[in-house]
């Protein structure tokens, strides 16, 4: 059951209006959300007590429920504003229940959080190596970002001091203007919508409630991250205004160019050169891996450039996963240089003890050249 609005403002029904507005004052601010955050008991206080304010302020709505009482609004609030025609065509209840919303939203749900606001999300970037990507890290991070001024312990008000109810908007933070039925909000332009003002500023926060900071936070890279990887840090973005919660941290990876490995996924692609005698006659080429060691590649006789090995699981982890991607291996022959007279023999007689069938591919070119030839001189 619906209180006494004059029981609800601890007032004669006869009180004047400067008396009203005293009580209200007096009540508002001590059950004002901000100052009993999460306590639903002191928010309904305080919702109730601005509802009846709304009323006993106004000297048609007062005339009314001195009138009719609650009932006034029940399924006469249109009386008090003055569209009555509009009323009648609603069922009684159906008003009722939008004339309860409007108070909802303009009394209690705006009017007790309009202060309190989170804080913003944060971006950094931060870079880290492949090898870091590979084996998982834990890095510094500098952020600067608006933490709580501990002065005034995020009031803002100087301490000794705090702060008051917005005069222009009683601690709503909105104004509403009425056009017929609807009913427009702004922000209140004198309290930027936090419903509260501050005559002595904090020195240390200029009244903000925040200040500037360089921080510096661990992060925690897992094992197997990928390029352009977001880490949200929950929690510390800038702190949040008036008792706000904070808001969040996201951390976006890049990871610096390798100077041996190519990431492609979970694989890791390398192009090693291959000496020619070991193309020619096989053997062994010792190829690095990403973890830091060294692997031995069998190369088999007679190697083209260009072949690709792959080996089984010496790639990247994938990420929370025991698995691992392959190390692809690409191998390019290389042509010896600078060599001296007795090399430069040796090859020479390589070469004529060459025949066609040593070089498969370039015989098969060959032919199709040929061929093309001719076709053009037919
Ligand atoms: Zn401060
Ligand atoms: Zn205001």
């Amino acid at each position: 059951m619906k209180r006494d609005f004059y029981e609800v403002l601890g007032v004669e029904r006869g009180a004047d209006i400067e008396t009203i507005k005293k009580a209200y004052r007096k009540l508002a601010l001590r059950y004002h959300p901000d100052r009993n955050p999460d306590d639903p008991e002191a928010e309904s206080r305080f919702k109730e007590i601005n509802e009846a304010y709304d009323v006993l302020k106004d000297e048609k709505k007062r005339a009314a429920y001195d009138a009719m009482g609650h009932a006034a609004f029940a399924n006469g609030g249109a009386h008090a504003h003055g569209f009555e025609g509009f009323a009648r065509g609603f069922d009684a209840d159906h008003f009722s229940d939008i004339f309860d919303q409007f108070f909802g939203e303009m009394m209690g749900g705006q009017r007790g959080r309009s202060g309190r606001r989170r804080g913003a999300d944060q971006k950094v970037e931060l870079e880290i190596t492949l090898e870091e990507a590979f084996r998982g890290a834990e890095k510094q991070v500098r952020v600067h970002t608006l933490v709580r001024c501990e002065t005034c312990r995020g009031s803002g008000a100087a301490p000794g001091s705090e702060p008051t109810l917005c005069p222009t908007c009683e601690g709503a933070g909105r104004l509403r203007a009425r056009q017929g039925f609807f009913t427009i909000e702004q922000t209140c332009p004198h309290c930027g919508g936090s419903g509260r003002v501050i005559s002595d500023p904090c020195k240390d926060c200029g009244g903000r409630g925040l200040k500037e900071k360089d921080r510096t936070l661990t992060v925690r890279i897992p094992r197997g991250v990928e390029e352009g990887t977001r880490i949200r840090l929950a929690g510390e973005g800038s702190a949040g205004l008036h008792g706000g919660p904070p808001g969040d941290l996201y951390i976006f990876l890049t990871i610096r160019r390798h100077p041996i490995f190519e990431r492609e996924g979970a694989h890791l692609f390398c192009r090693v050169p291959l000496p020619m005698t070991t193309a020619i006659l096989g053997g062994e080429l010792e190829i690095p891996t990403i973890d830091g060691a060294r692997t031995v590649l069998k190369i088999p006789e007679g190697t083209q450039s260009g072949r690709r090995f792959r080996l089984k699981g010496k790639g990247m982890p994938e990420l929370r996963s025991e698995r691992r991607g392959d190390m692809i291996v690409e191998a390019r022959v290389e042509t010896p240089v600078r060599l001296n007279r007795k090399q430069k023999e040796l090859v020479q007689r390589l070469a004529e003890e060459l025949g066609e069938k040593q070089s498969p591919e370039s015989r098969n070119f060959f032919d199709r050249v040929k061929a093309f030839w001719e076709d053009l001189t037919e």
